[in-house]
């Protein structure tokens, strides 16, 4: 597959002179149609300021720091180990290795970021990923769509942001080369790099579902010339599961989530996802939906015994769905917004 960072809906929104592309007509229109949300985005955009802020700082120092001339002689083992603790001591405990091949990564740039311009090819200089999954709060989950979620998801983005750059700057005091992936500027489209690093499988839901945190998590790496051990990719049986589960699809306020799957070059399953009927959700309730990730009953939580053992095993996939269905209903959705939220006029949904 090739992925080219121009084709994404973010790179195409921000882009005057692409007005031929049918499909972001079909977007700018969507944008005219909902100016009136704009003070709830403000809002939200408020509070994660200073979040912001620190990881950009720190992203620049990152991008900009000389590596230490002498190297650290160390085993593999020893450095991967170190790395792992260094992401687990900012509080993220899924982390993954994995080997970057060009074709993991963007084959041009989509933005004009850093020292990189609009359609820049993606140069392949690093053999190693460190990637990790920062989970977005299940209070500001459980109220979407809603500003909570639009915060909740951008101060997961800042924080991965944040914690790569640390990380790069680490490796780079080590005597090694590295360069940060992440919501500041991609190297790639992460989701699939999280996957090969054993974060979890892509869902129906059109995101990574990790065991834990299901698909409520954002993506950060670093890639790295420092040799590191790799970690294998992951199947705990989530296709057979969302065959049964299908509880993304039949939430989704704008039915972006299909119900049939398709097949890729290889043989893998995946579902496809309709970005622009998404993407109008986003707009009506203020930039964000997220309603696939509360319907996920790995982001609300599935006992740890049965995630281990329910691939090839259909009985305990629909006892983890039927105790989900019990405990949640349709969906694990609270109404009261969070009591420090700034009082504009919410939209939400059921
Ligand atoms: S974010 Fe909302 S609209 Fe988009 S796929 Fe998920 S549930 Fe559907
Ligand atoms: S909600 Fe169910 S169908 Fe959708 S991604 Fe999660 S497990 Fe799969």
């Amino acid at each position: 597959m090739i992925y080219d960072e121009r084709d994404t809906v973010f790179s195409k929104l921000m882009l005057k002179n692409m007005k031929d592309d049918s499909k972001i007509k079909k977007m700018a229109s969507i944008l005219e149609d909902n100016k009136n949300v704009e003070d709830d985005v403000y809002a939200c955009d408020l509070i994660v300021k200073q979040y912001k802020k620190v990881s950009e700082d720190l992203h620049n120092e990152a991008l900009n720091m000389k590596i230490n001339s002498k190297k650290t002689n160390i085993k593999i083992e020893k450095a991967t180990n170190l790395i792992k603790e260094f992401v687990r001591l900012s509080g993220i405990d899924q982390i993954g290795i994995t080997k970057v091949e060009k074709e993991d990564l963007y084959t041009n740039r989509g933005f004009n970021k850093n020292n990189f311009e609009y359609g820049d090819k993606v140069e392949h200089k690093f053999n190693y990923a460190i990637v990790f999954a920062v989970p977005i709060e299940l209070d500001y989950i459980n109220r979407a769509p809603s500003k909570e979620l639009f915060m909740g998801a951008m101060l997961a983005y800042a924080k991965g942001s944040e914690v790569a750059a640390r990380l790069a700057m680490y490796i780079k005091s080590l005597g090694y080369d590295a360069i940060t992936d992440c919501h500041i500027s991609y190297e790639s489209p992460i989701s699939f790099l999280g996957e090969k690093a054993g974060l979890g499988q892509m869902g129906r839901c059109n995101a990574v579902v990790n065991p834990k945190y299901g698909n409520r998590t954002k993506f950060a790496a670093v890639h790295t010339n420092l040799p590191l051990n790799l970690d294998k990719q992951l199947d705990f049986g989530l296709h057979e599961f969302c065959e049964l589960c299908r509880r993304c699809e039949n939430n989704c306020p704008s039915k972006a989530i299909s119900h049939d799957c398709s097949y890729d070059e290889n043989n893998k399953k995946y579902w496809k996802h309709d970005e622009i009927a998404c993407f109008k959700v986003w707009k009506s309730t203020g930039f964000s939906c997220g309603v696939c990730m509360s319907a996920c009953p790995f982001s609300q939580g599935v006992d740890e015994n049965l995630v281990s053992k329910m691939k090839d095993n259909k009985e305990i996939m629909i006892e983890i769905i039927k105790q989900h269905q019990k405990k949640y209903g349709k969906r694990n959705h609270i109404q009261k917004p969070l009591n420090f939220m700034p009082n504009t006029n919410n939209k939400r949904c059921k």
